[in-house]
């Protein structure tokens, strides 16, 4: 993988060449190293989050809490600087986080979807985005995996990312 800069010394040099093959290699390259926006939407789509780039991490929650709210065996909790959150849009409903001070969930007012949420006490300065509602297919996958004690006996690891039993604020 060549770094950014390199890549934009590779479009200056196929602009130079010309021609329509040189036109379409450039953007081709450059979408290699331009950060891809996002939309995290809820169920019925009123809410969307437009995001810029990958989030910094990716981290997966399987304790009690998380199944209850997402219905599912674990969060996927996508974590963005609060500066890369581009735009919120549609009407939420705030749910304050009984354990963390000044955490908030914000969920549509519509369908219930929990599409985004802080939690200064825990991630200073970060947003996050339920990765789901992204439902995009080529989403990086969870480097971390927490509170693995509360996991379903047949749910299997995340390939790749670092598994703890319990959450130790990593
Ligand atoms: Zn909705
Ligand atoms: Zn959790």
């Amino acid at each position: 993988m060549l770094e950014p800069s390199a890549w934009k010394q590779a479009c200056s040099v196929l602009r130079e060449l010309g021609g329509g093959d040189a036109a379409r290699l450039t953007s081709c390259v450059q979408s290699r190293f331009k950060p891809m926006n996002r939309v995290a939407k809820c169920a019925c789509e009123n809410v969307k989050v437009s995001v810029k780039g990958d989030p910094v991490r990716l981290i997966a929650c399987h304790c009690d809490y998380c199944q209850r709210m997402s219905g599912s065996v674990a969060t996927l909790c996508a974590v963005y600087e609060e500066r890369n959150i581009l735009s919120v849009n549609g009407d939420t409903t705030v749910y304050e986080l009984p354990k963390w001070p000044g955490g908030e969930k914000y969920f549509c007012s519509v369908c219930g979807t929990t599409v985004h949420w802080i939690n200064p006490s825990a991630f200073p300065g970060m947003h996050m985005v339920a990765a789901g509602c992204f439902a995009d297919p080529n989403f990086p996958a969870p480097d971390t995996v927490t509170q693995t004690k509360y996991r379903q006996s047949w749910c299997p690891e995340f390939e790749g990312a670092k598994h703890y039993e319990e959450y130790s604020g990593k």
